[in-house]
């Protein structure tokens, strides 16, 4: 393991974001990460990959994704307007897919034809799995044990995307063991694979890279804004590895130079004009006690390398990473991508938690008042902004991203919300599989 320092041209250090990030990775890795990096440059400064890029968002994810004002619980909560973005209407359901766009028609540009990705539930995969499937690319995912066992119907959808889907054995069977076994499988493979990373997080370049293809969702959301004459105070998303939140924040995010490095400051408009502030949303999960939550950034998260970059981890005393838990599946990554690990710490960037109750609650206030289902994790957010609502005043305005939709989560928000009847319904199906087994 040895840390690549990269000095950009601009003075920043290319890769890093403040302390964090940086390219901590076996020497094999080195020259593919490299050759991504200067692809991603390339493609970066050319009109036609844009093109391309465009026609796909319009044509096939489905772009622009709505902005929706929340007139209904704006008055129910007697507070600041809500506004949601509606990212949950993209294709395959949620944000994931702009990122796994945009790679894959990287990977194209590269010449390289197979593509391999790590997923934990399973929405990274399932995006990944739709993306090459359009895009005519062979397609490995990687995925825990545990996980194939608990996400069948991502599984499903996966393999029908025709995907192959190979179940990882070592360790704990979950997202961290898919990630190693994604970093050795391309290792051996760069020649002709491309690794999708899910998130803004992993060594240099994929932390700007995924956040260049995800700040479409805050770039669009401004320009809504904008169009309404609306001025908006507080941006709420949750934040798993963090590529919703960083995508959607990043249009009110000051940049010296391309490097990725942040001044930090959260005032640079001019004389009244103050940008907006920034939440972020971490998973509360059932409690602060160690392995009941996800919330890296609360307190008891420390900087650490894992994965091939530096960050805040939750990690046990003996420097490995904590078990952790989440209601909702893509809030459960134990850590976080690097550039909001510096946002927090410069303090543009404000952390707070839910809890899986409070994000249940959410999900059914905004479905019985807007007709509008949010994905558990999006429901994070959905939590905040209704308490940031009730904190402001009615000529203020609070912005949520929904960065998925609900449906996927049928078998956990029903098992909750109306236990007696779902299990009922699930042991007649399966009663009746049986029947036809006979
Ligand atoms: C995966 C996922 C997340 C978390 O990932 P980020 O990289 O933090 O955005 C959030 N919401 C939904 C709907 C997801 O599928």
């Amino acid at each position: 393991m040895e840390a690549v320092d990269q000095t950009s041209s601009g003075g920043g250090r290319a890769g890093y974001f403040g302390q964090f990030g940086g390219m901590y990775v076996a020497e094999v890795l080195r020259s593919p990460l490299d050759g991504l990096a200067e692809a991603f440059e390339a493609a970066r400064r050319d009109p036609l990959f844009w093109q391309e890029m465009e026609d796909l968002r319009e044509q096939y994810i489905g772009r622009p994704t709505p902005l929706l004002f929340a007139e209904n619980a704006t008055r129910a909560l007697g507070g600041a307007q809500i506004y949601i973005k509606l990212e949950g209407l993209a294709n395959t359901g949620a944000h994931k897919i702009n990122n796994a766009v945009g790679q894959a028609l990287l990977a194209r540009r590269m010449g390289k034809k197979r593509i391999i990705a790590e997923t934990g539930a399973g929405q990274h995969g399932l995006a990944t799995a739709a993306v090459c499937a359009k895009m005519g690319l062979e397609c490995t995912i990687y995925m825990g044990e545990v996980d194939i066992a608990r996400q069948r119907p991502n599984v499903f959808m996966m393999e029908m995307f025709g995907a192959s889907v190979v179940p990882v054995r070592s360790g704990s069977r979950t997202l961290k063991d898919a990630v190693n076994e994604a970093l050795r499988d391309w290792a051996a493979t760069c020649e002709n694979t491309h690794y999708i990373i899910g998130s803004a997080l992993g060594p240099f370049p994929y932390p700007d890279m995924v956040r260049e293809f995800q700040s479409v969702v805050g770039a669009e959301t401004k320009e809504q804004l904008l169009t309404r004459g609306v001025t908006p105070s507080v941006l709420v998303a949750c934040i798993g590895g963090g590529s919703n939140a960083i995508g959607f924040f990043s249009p009110y995010l000051d940049r010296h130079d391309g490097s990725g490095e942040h001044d930090g400051s959260g005032e640079h408009g001019g004389p009244g004009q103050q940008e907006p502030r920034l939440i972020g949303v971490e998973a509360g999960g059932r409690g602060p006690a160690p392995g009941e939550h996800a919330a890296r950034m609360g307190g008891q998260g420390v900087p650490g390398v894992v994965h091939g970059y530096k960050s805040y981890f939750l990690l046990d005393p003996h420097g490995q990473v904590q078990e952790t838990h989440s209601i909702s599946a893509g809030l459960d990554y134990p850590g976080i991508g690097p550039e909001l690990a510096h946002l927090g710490e410069t303090g543009r960037l404000e952390f707070r938690s839910t809890t899986d109750e409070e994000a249940l609650e959410a999900v059914r206030f905004f479905a019985r008042h807007e007709g509008v289902v949010f994905a558990l994790e999006s429901a994070h957010a959905g939590h905040q902004a209704m308490c940031c609502a009730r904190e402001l005043s009615p000529d203020q305005v609070v912005v949520v991203n929904m960065s998925g939709r609900g449906d996927k989560d049928l078998f956990i928000t029903a098992r909750a919300m109306t236990p007696g009847p779902w299990k009922r319904y699930l042991l007649d199906e399966a009663a009746a599989i049986s029947r036809e087994e006979l």
